[in-house]
């Protein structure tokens, strides 16, 4: 009688790991490579709600390495939303990066955290170019356009995110995948004109109902927890499919293709998400040269 070959869609781990590695549940996944992710090295721009969230989920995953860039200090308009920041009392007036890395060593000793308080224009820009995958977590549209630029150059991937009151946005960039388009892309004449004025998150100009610019954005701890999610799903397909693409130019079938020349739009008000496909633009400075 022929012997009967085991079930390929059941993984079965090493007997004993189930409850000693604290990794086991994630590595049940198909595609999983716990060493690549723990070897890993991720720039993240801005330590606010989203950059909160998204450290939090690096960071508990095992994601070994990250570079956190931010120069802003705690107010206590932050602590409704800032996951990190609650850690201790008394935590006012002190550096975000400084009290994310503290709170992350706490849920995972091993991870390493390199704090740069700069602005992002000060930085050392051979950085763009020593890490994975590049996160921005920011409230400007400047400051995302800068790390657009150097990861597109660099032929490093880039999360972009967004939070806007119930709404949020990511898109990600690669200027590896042929064709795909950059950040700039999508950015008109009239944005730059009005790049110097105060932006929400999502890009949006932010008017009161009597037409005047605000200067505070309307933020929520569930969009950003959702943003901040989808935002680290993302880096993680990257870490664990850029080896295969590299090889290959396509993405592993169990890990799947992350969000590369679309953009995820999520209406908290009407429980849609909705997927945009975003063109290159023939005429972009910054990616126009690249086919
Ligand atoms: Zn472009």
């Amino acid at each position: 009688m022929e012997e009967k070959k085991p079930n390929n869609e059941i993984r079965i781990l090493e007997t004993g790991s189930i409850d000693e590695d604290i990794y086991d549940r994630q590595k049940r996944i198909r595609g999983w490579n716990q060493k690549r992710i723990s070897n890993s090295k991720i720039m993240v721009i801005g330590a606010g709600a989203t950059g909160n969230e998204l450290v939090k989920n690096l960071v508990l995953t095992g994601v070994g390495n990250i570079i956190l860039i931010d120069y802003d200090i705690i107010e206590k308009s932050n602590l409704n939303r800032c996951v990190l920041f609650n850690i201790e009392k008394n935590i006012e007036n002190k550096y975000k990066a400084d009290i994310v890395k503290k709170a992350s060593k706490l849920l995972n000793p091993k991870v390493n955290i390199t704090v740069l308080k700069k602005d992002i224009n000060d930085i050392d820009v051979s950085l763009y170019k020593k890490v994975d995958v590049i996160c921005s977590c920011v409230d400007n549209i400047e400051a995302r356009l800068q790390a657009n630029n150097y990861a597109y150059y660099y032929g490093i991937p880039f999360v972009d995110s967004g939070i806007d009151e119930f709404y949020g946005t990511i898109q990600a960039v690669y200027s590896e995948v042929k064709d795909s388009p950059c950040l700039q892309c999508g950015i008109t004449g009239m944005d730059l004109d009005l790049m110097w004025k105060k932006y929400s998150c999502t890009g949006q100009e932010i008017i009161s109902e009597e037409g005047e610019t605000m200067g505070k954005i309307a933020t929520l701890i569930t969009t950003t927890a959702i943003i901040g999610g989808i935002q680290s799903h993302q880096v993680l397909k990257f870490i664990l499919g850029l080896d295969f693409f590299k090889k290959n130019r396509k993405w592993p079938p169990y890990i799947g293709k992350p969000l590369i020349g679309k953009q995820l739009n999520y209406n908290g008000l009407n429980n849609i998400f909705q997927i945009i496909e975003k063109h290159k633009n023939d005429n972009c400075w910054v990616c126009s040269y690249k086919k």
